[in-house]
């Protein structure tokens, strides 16, 4: 993973099938059956490496032969949290690395008057300090719901928690990092910045719409 010395918080995943897979993801002409599937692979690679810190315990083991001493993942549940909608597009990949993880869903839009986000679903794990939380959005591009989705865990109690995104802004890092300076970033890209409407240039266009093929 390489790190930015602009931004500190953040992890780029730099491994080249990420890249290769993330360089066919922008592709405009990348029909959305692939599309989905790569967003998956994705998430997946980068799952791994973001979890390479997690801290392990002694387990003995029985096997054929003899008894031996394994390690296995100690400490708390991990739970991924998905943002509605594009962030579902990240969660089966890294379940099949994590299948002990729980999901919880965070549902945001923007208030007309405050221009605010404000929840309209909210649903994790009754127990948030006890877990290491994963909350997933392919975009980090103005920050705003990533900002209002962290805000809403430490609400209910969550005190560690990881960002996971494909393509990052730099607009989206500052915003975050400024908001959260607590929660680590990790991304398979930054980009140039935001065009005026609030998309990631280059990026790969609205993610939502080519992940459930709603453009
Ligand atoms: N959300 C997207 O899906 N794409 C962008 O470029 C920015 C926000």
């Amino acid at each position: 993973m390489d790190t930015a010395p602009e931004f500190p918080m953040l992890r780029l995943v730099s491994h080249p099938l990420v890249q290769h897979k993330l360089t066919i993801l922008r592709d405009r002409e990348t029909p959305t059956k692939i599309f989905k599937e790569l967003v998956d692979e994705i998430a997946m690679f980068m799952a791994y490496e973001a979890t390479s810190d997690l801290p392990l315990e002694d387990a003995p083991v029985e096997t054929p032969l003899e008894r031996a001493m394994g390690r296995r993942v100690a400490g708390k549940k991990l739970t991924l949290v998905p943002i509605l909608r594009a962030g579902l597009g990240m969660v089966e990949g890294i379940y099949r690395l994590v299948p002990g993880a729980r999901v919880g869903h965070i549902g945001l839009y923007r208030d007309h008057d405050t221009l605010q986000p404000v929840d309209y679903y909210f649903k994790v794990p009754g127990d948030a300090a006890e877990r290491d939380f994963f909350v997933l959005d392919p975009m980090l591009a103005t920050g705003g719901s990533a900002v209002a989705a962290v805000a809403s865990l430490k609400r209910a109690g969550a005190t560690r928690i990881r960002f996971m995104c494909l393509v990052a802004a730099p607009e989206g890092i500052r915003k975050l990092t400024a908001a959260h300076p607590d929660v680590v970033i990790y991304c398979a890209a930054m980009d140039r910045g935001l065009n005026e409407a609030g998309y990631i240039l280059p990026g790969l266009g609205d993610a939502g719409d080519r992940l459930f093929g709603t453009r």
